[in-house]
């Protein structure tokens, strides 16, 4: 079943909702990084976080979610776009910890203290708010973060279920706010429970689909929209060369003398761009240093 997002509203209580899952995402993110267990699993909840988040924004802008630790994940950047395009990494892809079980779990992974940081593209202006860590669980401190620093009321749910060895078996995560005139009671009181029915829902659906979960969350209410979510990167091999090329002349010589060819690593989605020697010398060529014929 293929990842998506979809958006409804609760009539009456003025209430939108963000209803993301994001299983093929997670572990599309996990394999092209080359992720351990932990910091799979830490990476798919910021991939959701990130997702609904963009959710929430106008037009053909993007959100960047990052979290900074001093554990041995040391954090995550997720770059995502309105439009379900996401992409991002783990800078420390090879965490493997033993996660303990309660409000400790993360304790392990992130350490003690942090801070997560939204910068939202606004119409062309861009907005970077960030909080400190305090709970070291993605959802509460994201809630954190809409308390203090974005100030609209908003209640986010995220999980990330084992299905017998697969790490990430089901991957989905809701999302709660208010709009103008809402009913700040109502959320209070969906935010109550939110995880819990949150993790039941997903535990028990036959298929883990963005529509029945919304519909299992909130039974009754009509998705407006639906949008197919994947990961995806803006890197190319045009990009690579260009990078390169603006290298300048110098250096690019100092690679064919030393080298012979490169790559261009992409740090957002780990994809490796390799460049060859008769492409260094188109380059040089182009920069103004034709070399002699071999
Ligand atoms: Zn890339």
């Amino acid at each position: 079943m293929a990842d998506a997002i979809v958006r409804a509203l609760l009539q009456g209580s003025n209430l939108k909702v963000s209803v993301a899952v994001l299983t093929q995402t997670a572990r599309e993110g996990r394999a092209r990084h080359r992720l351990k267990a932990a910091s799979a699993s830490l990476f798919a909840q910021g991939l959701l976080g990130g997702a609904l988040m963009a959710s929430l924004q106008k037009g053909e802008t993007r959100i960047n979610l990052q979290l900074e630790c001093d554990g041995p994940m040391r954090g995550f950047f997720v770059d995502a776009a309105a439009n379900g395009d996401i992409r991002g990494y783990v800078k420390n892809p090879d965490v493997d910890v033993e996660l303990s079980e309660g409000v400790f779990q993360w304790r392990a992974a992130l350490g003690n203290s942090g801070f997560i940081s939204v910068l939202r593209d606004v119409g062309g202006e861009y907005y970077r708010s960030s909080v400190e860590l305090v709970s070291m669980r993605l959802a509460d401190d994201l809630n954190y973060y809409f308390k203090t620093s974005d100030q609209v009321a908003t209640r986010v749910a995220l999980t990330v279920q084992r299905e017998g060895s697969e790490g990430l078996g089901r991957v989905a995560g809701v999302l709660v706010q208010a709009m103008p005139e809402a009913d700040h009671e109502a959320l209070e009181r969906i935010g109550r429970d939110l995880e819990s029915k949150l993790e039941d829902a997903v535990a028990h659906l036959d298929t883990l689909e963005a529509n029945a979960l919304l519909g299992a969350l909130f039974p009754g209410v009509p998705a407006l929209v639906e949008l197919p979510v994947r990961f995806t990167c803006t890197c190319s091999k045009e990009r690579a060369l260009a990078t390169v090329e603006n290298l300048g002349v110098d250096e690019v010589q100092h690679i064919v003398d030393t080298l012979g060819s490169t790559a261009v690593s992409c740090q957002f989605c780990g994809s490796k761009h390799e460049i060859s020697l008769p492409e260094l010398f188109a380059m040089l060529a182009r920069l103004g240093r034709p070399q002699p014929k071999h």
